[in-house]
C-alpha cells in the first residue's frame, strides 16, 4: 500500500515529456510554453463512478474514458492536444487499480501526443476530474455561436452503441465486448476536430445526445434546427437490435463523443474527401432552418418528440 507521494511518484515515472513543458509534474505548478500565433483552449471534465460510469467498470476504461472526454472537448474545439492534469480521488490506496488506471490513460495520452504535467491526488469516493489543454491557430476555433441559416448538419461515426450497451449492463443483460468498449473506452475525434478547422462553421461533440447538444448549438447561434431521425447513423450491432423510436431514443441519449458539426453545403466534397482521407464515417442529419430549437423529423416530416432526449444532471 502507497501514500499520497509514493502515488504521485507512481504516476510522475511513467509520463512521457514533451519539449514545450518547461516543467512538469513535481513542483506547485507546472510551466509550459504556448507555441506563437495559437491560441490556448482549455477544457475540464469530471467522472464520478456510478454516475459518469457504471461501478463495474474496468480500471484501465475508467483512465481512458475520463481523457477520452476531454479530448472529445478539445475535437469540438478544433484544437490540438498538448496537455492535461488529473486531479483523482481515491477511496483508498490501491496499486493495482492506480497502475491499471493509469495504463488506460496513458494509452490514450500516446495515441494524442497530450502529456500529463500535474494533477492532485486525494482520498475520497472514486472520481477523476482531468483538465486539457490544447491549441488552435489564432481564430481559428470551432465555436458553437457559428452555424449560419441554410448550413448542412453532420455527424461523425455511428450514434447509440454505448446508450445500448448502458442499457444492458443496468438491466443485468449479456453485452457484447464491441459494444461495451463503446460505452468504456469511447475515441475521441481529435484528428477530424482538427480537420475541419476552416470547413465547419459550428461544433459540438455529442456527450449528452446530439438532439440536446444541437440545443445549445441552436440558442449560442440565434438559429433553429431540423435533424431527421432516419439519417442518423447506426452500427450494425445497433440497427440488428433494435428499430424506429426506440433507437432513435438510444441515438440521442449520449455518451457517444461523436463530433455534430454545421457546413456550408458548398463544402460537401470537401467533407466527402475528408472522410475518405481519415477512415471516419460522416453523415448529413439535417439542416439549419430559421427560427429556434430543435425539430426532430420522421420520414415524411413529421416532428417527432422523443422522451428522455438527452442527460442533465440534477433534474
Ligand atoms: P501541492 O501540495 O503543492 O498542491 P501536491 O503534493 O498535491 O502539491 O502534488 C505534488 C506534485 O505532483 C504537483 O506537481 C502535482 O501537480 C503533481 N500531482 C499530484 N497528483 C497528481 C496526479 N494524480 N497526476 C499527476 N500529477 C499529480
Ligand atoms: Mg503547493
Amino acid at each position: 500500500m502507497s501514500g499520497e507521494f509514493d502515488l504521485i511518484s507512481r504516476i510522475a515515472a511513467r509520463v512521457s515529456p514533451r519539449s514545450d513543458v518547461v516543467l512538469g509534474i513535481g513542483d506547485d505548478g507546472a510551466i509550459l510554453r504556448p507555441p506563437a500565433g495559437h491560441e490556448l483552449v482549455i477544457v475540464t471534465d469530471t467522472l464520478n463512478s456510478g454516475v459518469h460510469f457504471p461501478e463495474s467498470t474496468a480500471a484501465h476504461d475508467v483512465g481512458w474514458k475520463a481523457l477520452a472526454v476531454n479530448l472529445s472537448d478539445l475535437a469540438a474545439m478544433g484544437a490540438i492536444p498538448a496537455w492535461c492534469t488529473l486531479a483523482l480521488s481515491l477511496p483508498a490506496p490501491d496499486d493495482a487499480w492506480l497502475d491499471a488506471c493509469i495504463d488506460g490513460f496513458l494509452a490514450l495520452a500516446a495515441q494524442h501526443g497530450i502529456t500529463l504535467v500535474g494533477g492532485d491526488t486525494t482520498r475520497g469516493q472514486l472520481s477523476l476530474t482531468v483538465t486539457a489543454c490544447g491549441f488552435v491557430a489564432a481564430g481559428g476555433a470551432l465555436r458553437r455561436d457559428a452555424a449560419k441559416f441554410d448550413d448542412d448538419i453532420w455527424i461523425s461515426g455511428t450514434l447509440g452503441d454505448a446508450a445500448l450497451a448502458l442499457q444492458e449492463v443496468l438491466q443485468g443483460k449479456p453485452c457484447s465486448d464491441e459494444l461495451r468498449s463503446r460505452l468504456d473506452r469511447p475515441t475521441p475525434r481529435c484528428a477530424l476536430g482538427h480537420a475541419l478547422v476552416g470547413i465547419a462553421r459550428a461544433c459540438i461533440d455529442v456527450s449528452d445526445g446530439v438532439l440536446q447538444d444541437l440545443g445549445h448549438v441552436c440558442v449560442a447561434s440565434g438559429v433553429g434546427v431540423e435533424v431527421l431521425l432516419d439519417a442518423l447513423p447506426a452500427s450494425d450491432a445497433l440497427a440488428a437490435q433494435v428499430e424506429n423510436a426506440p433507437r432513435w431514443r438510444l441515438q440521442s441519449s449520449g455518451d457517444d463523443y461523436e463530433l455534430c458539426f454545421t457546413a456550408d453545403p458548398l463544402q460537401r466534397d470537401a467533407l466527402v474527401a475528408l472522410s475518405n482521407s481519415l477512415g471516419v464515417r460522416l453523415t448529413r442529419i439535417g439542416r439549419v432552418v430559421a427560427g429556434d430549437g430543435v425539430h426532430a423529423l420522421d420520414a415524411d416530416g413529421n416532428e417527432v418528440r422523443l422522451q428522455a432526449s438527452g442527460y442533465e444532471h440534477f433534474v
